[in-house]
């Protein structure tokens, strides 16, 4: 496909669903639950556009990559493209499950979310410099919890300070503790983890009680125990496949329904799109072991 027919294929109302969409009932895709998949659709179908309706020949060459996507010649661009993005979930969950000894005991694993930073969008170039640190101090931390493991990854959210964005599970104070100024910087990337901790020796309360002394904003971290209803390897496997969703601001999407299929505000997810790709997707892992020995 080339930037004239994937224009024909953009088109409001006229234009269809793309080839690739077609893979969307695929055997290896199959597995993931039918609603994420539409959903990761129509961020693709709205990057799409937004990358379409940019002035910069990049972002088209992008767009095109994309559209161009099979399973048998991935793009790799999980933030955008739905079957890469689908493809990495599943990848991860295996990942995670392989990680964890998943027969260990069930009440030392935590869930774990914790928001670490709030870095003005101005200051985006300083966010690889910023996430080694951010990484560092955390590792350091779960080191100190004997024979502790984790593995999560980073998230990166894009807040404009529009009225019409969501805070979705973000508490105002909790953005007013770590800093979030939306007079003077209404933009900012909100650096968060996910994590999933093995920790052997110590509880849970323990756990929640440490973290809520190194990371004391409101709301700042959660810490949770793995669903009950779900056995430790199901468990995982869901839990990794949600920490790579890669969801910009959802007012700036189509809408629901919405027949011309195009973003609200393209600018908003293209700069989304632009800061996701300031870092590399196998830099947002945080995986590790502190003091672990295979023979002791
Ligand atoms: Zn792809």
């Amino acid at each position: 496909m080339d930037a004239n027919e994937l224009r024909q294929q953009l088109r409001p109302r006229a234009g269809g669903p793309l080839p690739k969409d077609d893979h969307i009932k695929h055997p290896l895709v199959k597995a993931y639950p039918w609603g994420y998949r539409q959903w990761y659709r129509r961020i693709e179908r709205s990057s799409l556009q937004a990358l379409m309706g940019s002035a910069r020949s990049r972002d088209h060459q992008l767009a095109l990559k994309v559209a161009n996507c099979s399973p048998t010649q991935q793009c790799g661009e999980v933030t955008l493209c739905w079957w890469c993005k689908v493809r990495a979930s599943l990848t991860e969950g295996e990942a995670i499950v392989q990680f964890f000894e998943t027969k260990i005991k069930r009440d030392r694993f935590s869930a774990v979310t914790i928001i670490l930073a709030c870095i003005p969008y101005e200051e985006r170039h300083t966010l690889r410099t910023r996430l080694r640190q951010i990484r560092k101090r955390l590792e350091w931390a779960f080191r100190l919890w004997p024979r502790s493991q984790w593995y999560g990854r980073f998230e990166l959210d894009l807040l404009t300070g529009h009225r019409n964005q969501e805070l979705g599970s973000y508490a105002e104070k909790t953005l007013k503790d770590m800093g979030y100024a939306p007079q003077s910087a209404p933009e900012c990337v909100l650096v968060h983890a996910h994590l999933v901790i093995y920790h052997p020796r110590i509880s849970r309360d323990a756990v929640r009680s440490d973290l809520h002394h190194w990371y004391s904003a409101c709301r700042q971290v959660k810490v949770t125990s793995l669903r009950d209803e779900q056995t430790t390897e199901e468990a995982l496997t869901r839990f990794g496949s949600y920490i790579v969703k890669f969801k910009p601001p959802t007012f700036a999407l189509y809408g629901r329904g919405s027949r011309t299929f195009r973003p609200r505000h393209p600018d908003v997810v293209r700069q989304y799109v632009r800061l996701q790709r300031r870092v590399r997707h196998e830099n947002l892992l945080i995986q590790g072991r502190a003091g672990y020995q295979k023979d002791e």
